[in-house]
């Protein structure tokens, strides 16, 4: 399923530049970019970098947290992931088994991005659903429902 190759991919969003260790200027953009942890890789999509064109290197700021962001989708099982700034915040207003909780994280995580701040979302999983709320970048969980007719 994604067999695309190990290349940045720009989205065209240009921005400033900052140095590279070659003395060149590294490009800000934004775009998928083919990670690695542990022995997994992982694909994140819409993240900004800093990309030099002379020596290929890619640069994170530190705001961005792609380790946090890397982390977590490695726990999920996940060989790509959406970028969203902050993505590590679930906030649970219930009790939940972390079986579940990692279940619908990861479909959460997968679709984030057709889940605009403020909207109401439901995730139906092995005959429940969660329902929540998106606020800013983070993912408020409020109740399951476990009779789905
Ligand atoms: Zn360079």
């Amino acid at each position: 399923m994604n067999n695309e190759k190990l290349e940045p991919k720009n989205e065209g969003f240009p921005g400033s530049d900052k140095p590279c260790l070659c003395n060149e200027k590294a490009r800000l953009m934004t775009g998928s970019v083919p990670l690695s942890i542990f022995s997994s890789k992982i694909t994140v999509h819409h993240v900004p970098y800093y990309f030099c064109d002379h020596c290929k290197r890619t640069y994170f700021d530190s705001v961005t947290e792609i380790d946090v962001v890397l982390k977590r989708a490695y726990q999920l099982g996940l060989s790509e992931i959406d970028y969203v700034a902050g993505l590590s915040q679930f906030i649970y207003k219930i009790e939940l088994l972390h079986e579940l909780k990692l279940s619908f994280e990861q479909v959460l995580l997968i679709n984030s991005r057709d889940i605009a701040p403020g909207e109401e979302f439901a995730v139906v999983h092995n005959n429940q659903v969660v329902v929540g709320y998106r606020e800013e970048d983070c993912f408020v969980i409020e109740n399951v429902i476990d009779k789905v007719i």
